[in-house]
Protein backbone atom coordinates (compact mmCIF):
# COMPACT_ATOMS: atom_id res chain seq x y z
CA UNK A 1 0.00 0.00 0.00
CA UNK A 2 0.90 3.86 -0.27
CA UNK A 3 2.62 5.79 1.97
CA UNK A 4 0.43 7.37 5.06
CA UNK A 5 1.99 10.54 4.70
CA UNK A 6 1.37 11.09 0.92
CA UNK A 7 -2.16 9.79 1.09
CA UNK A 8 -2.53 12.00 4.39
CA UNK A 9 -1.27 15.12 1.93
CA UNK A 10 -2.94 13.87 -1.10
CA UNK A 11 -6.29 13.76 0.97
CA UNK A 12 -5.48 17.38 2.55
CA UNK A 13 -5.07 18.52 -1.15
CA UNK A 14 -8.24 17.36 -2.18
CA UNK A 15 -10.70 18.61 0.46
CA UNK A 16 -8.89 22.21 0.17
CA UNK A 17 -10.01 22.18 -3.26
CA UNK A 18 -13.95 20.55 -3.23
CA UNK A 19 -14.81 20.66 0.11
CA UNK A 20 -18.33 18.87 0.63
CA UNK A 21 -20.40 19.02 -2.08
CA UNK A 22 -24.29 18.98 -1.68
CA UNK A 23 -26.74 16.26 -2.87
CA UNK A 24 -27.44 18.21 -6.13
CA UNK A 25 -23.92 19.11 -6.86
CA UNK A 26 -22.71 15.69 -6.30
CA UNK A 27 -25.64 14.51 -9.05
CA UNK A 28 -24.31 17.60 -11.29
CA UNK A 29 -20.84 15.99 -11.15
CA UNK A 30 -21.46 11.99 -10.90
CA UNK A 31 -25.09 11.70 -12.59
CA UNK A 32 -26.15 10.28 -9.24
CA UNK A 33 -26.20 10.84 -5.56
CA UNK A 34 -28.15 8.06 -3.01
CA UNK A 35 -28.53 8.69 0.88
CA UNK A 36 -29.60 6.49 3.25
CA UNK A 37 -33.14 7.08 4.70
CA UNK A 38 -32.32 6.78 7.87
CA UNK A 39 -29.42 9.49 7.34
CA UNK A 40 -32.19 11.90 6.38
CA UNK A 41 -35.05 13.33 7.85
CA UNK A 42 -37.63 13.13 5.24
CA UNK A 43 -37.20 10.94 1.91
CA UNK A 44 -40.04 12.21 -0.34
CA UNK A 45 -38.50 15.84 0.64
CA UNK A 46 -35.30 15.35 -0.34
CA UNK A 47 -36.43 13.87 -3.41
CA UNK A 48 -38.94 16.69 -3.93
CA UNK A 49 -35.78 18.72 -3.49
CA UNK A 50 -33.32 16.91 -6.03
CA UNK A 51 -36.14 17.64 -8.52
CA UNK A 52 -36.67 21.22 -8.41
CA UNK A 53 -33.40 21.83 -7.98
CA UNK A 54 -33.15 19.95 -11.37
CA UNK A 55 -36.72 21.61 -12.88
CA UNK A 56 -34.74 24.98 -12.64
CA UNK A 57 -31.65 23.89 -14.05
CA UNK A 58 -33.73 22.33 -16.74
CA UNK A 59 -31.87 18.58 -16.28
CA UNK A 60 -33.92 15.40 -16.40
CA UNK A 61 -33.49 13.10 -14.03
CA UNK A 62 -35.44 10.28 -12.67
CA UNK A 63 -35.67 9.46 -8.52
CA UNK A 64 -36.45 6.80 -6.33
CA UNK A 65 -36.60 5.52 -2.51
CA UNK A 66 -36.27 1.72 -2.48
CA UNK A 67 -34.43 -0.57 -0.16
CA UNK A 68 -33.93 1.84 2.46
CA UNK A 69 -31.84 4.04 0.30
CA UNK A 70 -33.13 7.26 -1.42
CA UNK A 71 -31.82 7.69 -5.11
CA UNK A 72 -31.44 10.31 -8.10
CA UNK A 73 -29.84 9.69 -11.43
CA UNK A 74 -29.69 11.91 -14.49
CA UNK A 75 -30.21 10.63 -18.15
CA UNK A 76 -27.94 12.63 -19.96
CA UNK A 77 -25.95 11.40 -23.38
CA UNK A 78 -22.12 12.34 -22.34
CA UNK A 79 -19.59 13.37 -24.49
CA UNK A 80 -16.03 10.58 -24.83
CA UNK A 81 -14.27 12.35 -22.42
CA UNK A 82 -16.90 12.50 -19.94
CA UNK A 83 -17.30 8.94 -20.43
CA UNK A 84 -13.74 8.09 -20.18
CA UNK A 85 -13.54 9.98 -16.58
CA UNK A 86 -17.00 8.23 -15.75
CA UNK A 87 -15.36 4.86 -16.97
CA UNK A 88 -12.20 5.29 -14.94
CA UNK A 89 -13.96 6.79 -11.71
CA UNK A 90 -15.72 3.42 -12.02
CA UNK A 91 -13.34 1.66 -12.23
CA UNK A 92 -11.20 2.38 -9.72
CA UNK A 93 -14.52 2.27 -6.97
CA UNK A 94 -14.65 -0.96 -8.08
CA UNK A 95 -11.49 -1.98 -7.47
CA UNK A 96 -11.14 -0.07 -4.06
CA UNK A 97 -14.38 -0.42 -2.28
CA UNK A 98 -14.61 -4.12 -1.87
CA UNK A 99 -11.41 -3.66 -0.18
CA UNK A 100 -13.15 -1.50 2.64
CA UNK A 101 -16.13 -3.69 2.85
CA UNK A 102 -14.37 -6.42 3.20
CA UNK A 103 -12.64 -5.01 6.11
CA UNK A 104 -16.17 -4.46 7.38
CA UNK A 105 -16.51 -0.59 6.49
CA UNK A 106 -19.38 1.32 6.15
CA UNK A 107 -17.71 2.97 3.16
CA UNK A 108 -19.34 6.19 1.94
CA UNK A 109 -18.13 8.57 -0.69
CA UNK A 110 -16.61 12.14 0.69
CA UNK A 111 -14.84 13.46 -2.23
CA UNK A 112 -15.12 13.23 -6.22
CA UNK A 113 -13.03 15.20 -8.30
CA UNK A 114 -11.58 14.57 -11.54
CA UNK A 115 -9.95 11.14 -10.94
CA UNK A 116 -9.70 11.29 -7.10
CA UNK A 117 -11.73 9.82 -4.64
CA UNK A 118 -11.94 10.30 -0.68
CA UNK A 119 -14.04 7.58 0.79
CA UNK A 120 -14.93 7.65 4.80
CA UNK A 121 -16.23 5.08 7.10
CA UNK A 122 -19.58 6.00 8.76
CA UNK A 123 -19.16 4.68 11.51
CA UNK A 124 -15.35 4.80 12.73
CA UNK A 125 -13.01 7.31 11.41
CA UNK A 126 -11.03 5.30 8.68
CA UNK A 127 -10.11 7.26 5.97
CA UNK A 128 -9.30 6.11 2.26
CA UNK A 129 -7.96 7.83 -1.07
CA UNK A 130 -7.66 6.53 -4.27
CA UNK A 131 -6.47 8.20 -7.74
CA UNK A 132 -7.03 6.56 -11.17
CA UNK A 133 -4.10 8.96 -13.06
CA UNK A 134 -1.46 8.48 -10.27
CA UNK A 135 -2.50 4.81 -9.67
CA UNK A 136 -2.15 5.35 -5.92
CA UNK A 137 -4.36 3.33 -3.47
CA UNK A 138 -4.31 4.08 0.59
CA UNK A 139 -5.58 4.35 3.42
CA UNK A 140 -6.69 2.75 6.68
CA UNK A 141 -10.27 2.49 4.81
CA UNK A 142 -8.43 0.26 2.75
CA UNK A 143 -6.07 -1.23 5.01
CA UNK A 144 -7.65 -1.64 8.55
CA UNK A 145 -10.45 -3.44 9.96
CA UNK A 146 -13.42 -1.69 10.97
CA UNK A 147 -13.33 -1.48 14.95
CA UNK A 148 -17.39 -2.42 15.55
CA UNK A 149 -18.25 -5.70 15.57
CA UNK A 150 -21.97 -5.71 14.40
CA UNK A 151 -22.08 -6.25 10.66
CA UNK A 152 -21.80 -3.15 8.49
CA UNK A 153 -25.05 -1.46 7.19
CA UNK A 154 -25.17 -1.41 3.45
CA UNK A 155 -24.33 2.14 1.87
CA UNK A 156 -25.02 3.53 -1.49
CA UNK A 157 -21.26 3.36 -2.58
CA UNK A 158 -21.07 -0.84 -1.45
CA UNK A 159 -24.28 -1.30 -2.73
CA UNK A 160 -22.89 0.05 -6.30
CA UNK A 161 -19.25 -0.56 -6.50
CA UNK A 162 -19.26 -4.51 -4.33
CA UNK A 163 -21.29 -7.52 -5.83
CA UNK A 164 -23.12 -8.96 -3.52
CA UNK A 165 -20.90 -11.93 -3.18
CA UNK A 166 -18.18 -10.02 -1.55
CA UNK A 167 -20.39 -8.00 0.80
CA UNK A 168 -19.67 -9.27 4.50
CA UNK A 169 -22.90 -10.95 6.49
CA UNK A 170 -23.28 -11.44 9.90
ZN1 LIG B 1 -15.12 1.56 9.89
Amino acid sequence: MHDPVDIRRRIDRVVARVGRRDDYGQLLVDDFVAQRVEDIEDPEAWRAEIRRQARVDKIKIRTGNEDGLVWALRARRRSPETRALTDGYHALLSRTVPLAAERRHEAVLEIRDGDEVVCSCERCSAVGYASARDDVVGGSLFEDECPNEEPPKLTPLVMLHVPPSRRPTA
